[in-house]
């Protein structure tokens, strides 16, 4: 494929899940410009990258972070928001802190301290999201988050951790489950949040399969991936 395909493709894509943000946003008397599309680019080229930004994307994501500190390195000076969205190890949270803007994928004190701690040796401030686990399998199968009744402990936690911002919430809608019943219940831990830290309104949800369900509920940020870019070569 030439490069002037492959950007028509993604420039259809973006349009395509760009207009059912909007369609969700509009059904739930949301201001779509609530909605803050994190296109996830994980085992796709940094060259795709170079073209979701000239097609006006700004925050992108990666999952794991071999392949995010490649892709952010490559990329330098792009101006990009790098996410963070996978299951952080402890022994790589300082190694993520020196590129990542936002880590979504929060999800014990030992990992917030790393972070903390290699955002402040590098210099930088970031924002962290806790990822809740919505249901028990979710934590038993290791897709990582925090139980819900430990979160506003961590909140405390990120919020009290220098180098670290606490924006909110991140979760992955349970398997085989009921996303929206799943992405109302983050937002309703996510408004409990807020009485303690106002300015944590974070609430990424939302994947290519189900978006338009956590719009519906209230997320921020959805964090789409195939419904943009395509299928993936591998599955990780
Ligand atoms: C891969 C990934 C996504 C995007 O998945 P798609 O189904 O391709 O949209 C979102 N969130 C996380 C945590 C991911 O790892």
């Amino acid at each position: 494929m030439t490069p002037l395909m492959r950007r028509e493709e993604i420039a259809v894509g973006l349009r395509t899940v760009r207009g059912q943000i909007e369609l969700a946003a509009s059904h739930a008397g949301r201001d779509p410009a609530e909605v803050t599309l994190v296109v996830v680019t994980k085992t796709f080229p940094a060259s795709d990258i170079r073209l979701l930004v000239e097609l006006g994307v700004r925050d992108i994501a990666e999952n794991r972070h071999p392949e995010a500190v490649a892709k952010a390195a490559e990329l330098t000076g792009l101006d990009v928001s790098w996410h963070f969205v996978g299951q952080v190890q402890s022994n790589k949270a300082g190694r993520i802190a020196a590129y990542a803007d936002v880590v979504h994928s929060a999800d014990s004190s030992r990992v917030v301290h790393r972070l903390g701690a290699g955002a402040v040796q590098h210099d930088r401030t970031i924002t962290c999201l806790v990822q809740v686990s919505l249901d028990l399998a979710a934590e038993t199968m290791g897709r990582g988050g925090a139980a819900p009744d430990t979160v506003s402990g961590l909140a405390q936690v990120v919020a009290a951790t220098e180098g670290l911002r606490f924006g909110g919430v991140m979760a992955v809608a349970p398997r085989g489950g009921d996303a929206s019943r799943a992405f109302r219940r983050l937002a309703r831990i996510a408004a409990d949040l807020r009485h303690e830290h106002p300015a944590a309104t974070m609430i990424s949800a939302g994947m290519s399969g189900d978006f338009a369900d956590a719009v519906r509920a209230g997320a921020t940020h959805v964090r789409v991936g195939s419904a943009v870019l395509g299928r993936r070569a591998a599955l990780r």
